[in-house]
């Protein structure tokens, strides 16, 4: 296990900024999760990370060790890319075993190693089939074991979902989870998909532009985004904003909406009267009832249409002139959620923007 520090990174391809001054750390045996939108820098970075491309400024060290000057072969790094890079005429078996070969292994201690990570794949049935004979999650698979089959210090994941399927990506999501469990590698994950960040990651490293925007636990990043921006990458189906204009009022202030919908906001010192505000709020956190929930702020709605997934449900309301969405996985209550007249969010969901700039002054409910 390794830790993991970037320090000023900074990168340009032909006078055009791509990575500006990130800087993190990962701590041995953690899963960091690099989310950010296509072009975003991702694939750059890792390949810094790994050696294959060198940074303009900035080091990189391993367990406090510099090593920017390194070549790839020396960093001990096992890497899974978006597109299944494997030998087209070895076989399975062949293929995993490729990286010990070229450390010179004993065929024994090979024999015992691919069968090992074989095994923990779910693919021991498959070694003797060439890649082209494989699936794509099979592919997918082989190319894990490929890299993990050398024990690597360090593990780079770029995309591995993403060319994959909805229901291969499910399982195999869930597989990689597991696998991060028993194995206990620092591994270094990017997606542009924020419930894949959720499912694997423990800390997130939010890339935007090449800038590092927001780090923190996943779920703390999700609950607290930077900006609206920020909150509409962490949420597949966006992010509900209402704008809102803080007015004082005989008992206190409140942002207020419109005519159906005005938020007590008296103790909250940083939001301030006069001022513009946008509220936000995720589909997924907004509640048919009220029963379970703590300091939950009432909203009258009148529901326009739902679109069902089959697994999901989206349920298209109006407060007043504003457009608000729901998520619901009880698709089973579709007739019900038809005639909703009330929905609910806790107080501490309810994330409040500057309209100016769009970043986050607070949460309601609490006070960070
Ligand atoms: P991501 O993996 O997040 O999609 P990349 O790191 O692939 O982002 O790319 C970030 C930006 O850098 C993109 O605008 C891309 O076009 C540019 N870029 C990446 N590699 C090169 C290269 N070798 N030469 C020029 N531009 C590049
Ligand atoms: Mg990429």
């Amino acid at each position: 296990m390794t830790e993991v520090v970037i320090e000023n990174i900074t990168k340009q391809f032909r006078g055009v900024s791509i990575l500006e001054n990130v800087n993190f750390k990962v701590r041995s045996g953690e899963v960091a999760v690099i989310l950010g939108p296509s072009g975003a820098g991702k694939t750059t970075l890792l390949r810094i990370i790994a050696g294959t491309e060198s940074p303009d400024q900035g080091r990189i060290y391993f367990d406090g060790e510099d090593v920017t000057s390194k070549p790839p072969k020396e960093r001990d790094i096992g890497m899974v890319f978006q597109t299944f890079a494997l030998y087209p005429h070895m076989t399975v078996y062949d293929n995993i075993a490729s990286p010990l070969r070229a450390k010179k292994t004993s065929e024994a201690e090979i024999r015992k190693r691919v069968h090992e990570i074989a095994e923990l794949l779910g693919i021991s049935h498959i070694l003797n089939k060439r890649p082209q004979e494989c699936s794509g999650g099979e592919a997918q698979r082989v190319v894990i074991a490929r890299a993990l089959v050398k024990n690597p210090k360090i593990c780079l994941f770029d995309e591995p979902l993403t060319n994959l399927d909805y229901k291969v990506r499910e399982v195999l999501r869930m597989e990689i989870k597991r696998l991060f469990k028993e194995l206990k590698i620092t591994a270094i994950y990017s997606t542009p998909n924020p419930e894949e960040a959720a499912a694997l990651g423990e800390t997130l490293i939010h890339l935007r532009n090449g800038r590092v925007i927001q780090i923190g636990m996943v779920r703390e990043c999700f609950k607290h985004p930077k900006d609206v921006e920020a909150a509409a990458c962490y949420s597949p189906y966006g992010v509900n904003i209402l704008e809102a204009t803080c007015l004082k009022q005989e008992r206190g202030k409140v942002l207020k909406v419109n005519d159906k919908l005005s938020i007590d906001v008296g103790n909250h010192s940083e939001i301030v009267e006069g001022e513009e505000y946008l509220i936000g709020i995720y589909p997924h956190d907004i509640f048919p009832a009220e029963a379970g929930l703590k300091n939950a702020l009432r909203i009258p709605v009148t529901v326009d249409f739902l679109e069902n997934t089959g697994s999901e449900l989206i349920i298209n309301m109006r407060v007043g002139d504003k457009l608000l969405r729901m998520l619901s996985t009880e698709v089973e209550r579709i007739r019900e959620f038809e005639r909703l007249q009330y929905v609910y969010v806790p107080l501490e969901n309810i994330i409040i923007f500057r309209k100016s700039d769009e970043s986050r002054v607070c949460n309601l409910g609490v006070n960070v």
